[in-house]
């Protein structure tokens, strides 16, 4: 079927300058000098314990001490792909080492009511062709994803290996054995010629700084560990009947937020939604997987959508280039596809092309702010629901249930914005305009330590490369790679994430073409018997300095945007900003490190046996 551009409203229907001016003065409202500061790690809630897990028990088990040739951080996405590709490469004597009960990271924490993936399935869940999976609609159950990232470690046979429930505490290179000293939370002695950094961007919860967090007497819980005990229910059958007398507060209306918000204005006596900024929310068709479209799929269909799914995502549509994604994701460049089709696709440089993109990013906004006066009955209520900014600012979202969920009497929006955060939090509720709520519990939908320092995300006590050098200090700065892959002084040692690399729309694919890399560099190692393989200060230097040559500068957008992890809380040339992509692209970044393996000779590393 082919997807249509949506009817937006005209340009001549609204003032951009005055919009622009609307969206600064939101915005301003909303930034806080503290940036990344206003945010506690977990541990600075001391009523209860973060490591506790409430999905399930801890099993004890004996102290293992062993020597591997690999071990993976992480059993999420990142550490399932590193699983993979290092399977694939023919080197299987490695261990997936995760915090959580089970594979699936992310999808293994957060079991909160409502729980979907938000981005399309057939290009989120990775591997669709390797493992014959197919997910059962357009966005995917959490559990339906959980139980796929089991299925991938079965299907490639690294599923019996992992350590669950263990926390990596310390990591040593000792270079008189040539190796990684793994210390973990089970008392382990791991000795690890190669490790691979599969810790995720969602792994570590985070709370607002808010004043009082402490003092509070009732029930108090992150999202990413729903308590169904309190709540009723359980992830299978969220009925949160347990709730019916019970006052509730959550915090936040983030992608998590509009997906429990619905469930908890049915069920809780009394909910209030704590808003500091509103989310962009479109519909959400979801429709089963039709077994007809499966059974035509051709090989090499899930890199296509994809590549398809990432240009329109992060890049523009090539002429008559179809929109297979057809959601909230891919609207603008639909849109504008569509209406370059009609002028024939005119000449035009890239600061013409990229007005020609914001007038249609202000209309897609104007459609979705009346979206808002179409499914909320208060006035007031709607209005403090409608969101102010450039499309990808935030992460853009879509719910049925969200926005009709204010219309329930026992629902009541907080509107925080203008005390940029909620107030304070007191023994019995929170304060908000002066007035104190009364409350029985509060919920964190409060988001993931995603650019903070690296320590705090991490939560691993010590990582010391060549002579006790710190991790931490090293990068006190910002990262130093060769191909967002390796640093010099930390021998062996591998990154998947956001760190100086290509940039993808869609994580996984991102965290499987790094995953793919480095499982190629350690079996080339070990293929030519060295032990040690470690990029050169000349290799990375010369790479850091490509890279920030080709760098395109976002600042000036990002400067415009309301602050959200997106951009680094605001904070322009943030050491860790998120978004510091390869500047020519994510075709141009897979031809450089294709290249580079192509050539064979591990061009900017040292080997040493
Ligand atoms: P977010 O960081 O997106 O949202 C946190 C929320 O807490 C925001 O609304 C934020 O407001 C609010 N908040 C923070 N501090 C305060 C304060 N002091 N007072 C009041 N409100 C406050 O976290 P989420 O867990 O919602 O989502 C994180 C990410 O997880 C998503 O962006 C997405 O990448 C991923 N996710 C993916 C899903 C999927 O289906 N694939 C589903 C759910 C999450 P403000 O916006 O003003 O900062």
């Amino acid at each position: 079927m082919t997807c249509k551009p949506t009817q937006t409203p005209a340009a001549d229907t609204f003032d951009i300058p005055t919009l622009r001016e609307k969206y600064r003065a939101e915005r301003d409202k909303r930034m806080r000098a503290d940036r990344e500061g206003q945010y506690r790690p977990t541990t600075d809630d001391t009523t209860h314990s973060y490591d506790v897990d409430p999905h399930m028990p801890v099993v004890a088990r004996d102290p293992i001490v062993e020597e591997l040739d690999v071990v993976v951080l992480g059993a999420g996405f990142a550490g399932l792909l590193a699983g993979y590709h290092l399977t694939r490469q023919g080197v299987t004597n490695f261990r997936n080492i995760d915090h959580g009960g089970d594979f699936g990271g992310v999808w293994y924490w957060n079991r909160y009511p409502g729980i979907q993936c938000d981005n399309d399935a057939y290009c989120y869940l990775p591997l669709l062709e390797e493992t014959g999976f197919m997910p059962s609609k357009k966005f995917a159950d959490g559990a339906e994803i959980q139980a796929y990232c089991r299925q991938i470690a079965e299907s490639f046979g690294f599923a019996d290996k992992a350590l669950f429930h263990t926390l990596i505490t310390s990591l040593k290179w000792d270079e008189t054995i040539q190796r990684w000293r793994v210390g973990t939370s089970r008392g382990d002695e791991l000795l690890a010629r190669f490790v691979v950094m599969g810790c995720g961007v969602l792994n570590m919860p985070k709370l607002p700084g808010i004043a009082g967090i402490n003092s509070f007497k009732g029930k108090i819980f992150h999202t990413a560990r729903w308590d169904y005990d309190y709540s009723g229910g359980s992830y299978a059958n969220p009925v949160l009947d347990k709730l019916a007398d019970k006052r509730v507060a959550i915090i936040g209306t983030g992608a998590t937020a509009i997906q429990a918000v619905p469930y908890l204005g049915r069920y809780a006596k009394q909910l209030y939604v704590i808003q500091r900024t509103p989310s962009t929310v479109d519909e959400r068709p979801n429709p089963a997987t039709d077994a007809d479209w499966a059974a035509s799929l051709q090989p090499g269909w899930q890199a296509d959508r994809q590549a398809n799914f990432h240009r329109a995502a992060m890049e523009s549509f090539a002429p008559g280039e179809p929109d297979l994604i057809c959601d909230i994701w891919t609207e603008i460049a639909r849109n504008l596809s569509a209406e370059l089709e009609a002028e024939g696709w005119p000449e035009m440089s890239i600061e013409q092309f990229m007005a020609k993109r914001e007038v249609v990013d202000y209309r897609v906004m104007e459609r979705l702010r009346a979206r808002v006066d179409e499914m909320v009955e208060d006035k007031a209520t709607a209005e403090a629901l409608k969101p102010w900014y450039r499309f990808l600012c935030k992460r853009p979202l879509s719910s049925n249930e969200f926005y009709p969920t204010f219309n329930r009497p026992n629902v009541t929006l907080i509107d925080v914005a203008d005390s940029k955060g909620l107030e304070k939090i007191t023994e019995k509720g929170f304060v908000s305009g002066g007035v104190e709520y009364e409350v029985d519990c509060i919920i964190f939908a409060s988001g993931f330590e995603v650019t903070s320092e690296l320590k705090r995300r991490w939560g691993i006590d010590a990582v010391e490369g060549r002579d006790g050098l710190s991790i931490y200090d090293h990068w006190a700065n910002g990262p130093r790679t060769l191909h967002g892959t390796m640093t010099h002084g930390f021998p062996n040692q591998f990154f998947i994430g956001y760190i100086q690399g290509g940039l993808n729309a869609s994580v996984t694919e991102q965290f499987g073409r790094q995953a793919e890399h480095i499982a190629h560099i350690i079996h080339a190692v070990m293929d030519k018997g060295a032990k040690v393989v470690e990029t050169t200060l000349q290799g990375q230097e010369d790479y850091v300095r490509h890279f920030e040559e080709m760098e395109i500068d976002m600042t000036a957008f990002q400067q415009e945007c309301t602050p959200s992890y997106f951009t680094n809380e605001g904070q322009v040339k943030a050491p860790w900003a998120l978004f510091r992509g390869y500047g020519p692209g994510w075709g141009a970044f897979q031809k450089l490190v294709q290249d580079w393996r192509a050539k064979g000779d591990l061009d900017g590393m040292e080997l040493r046996s």
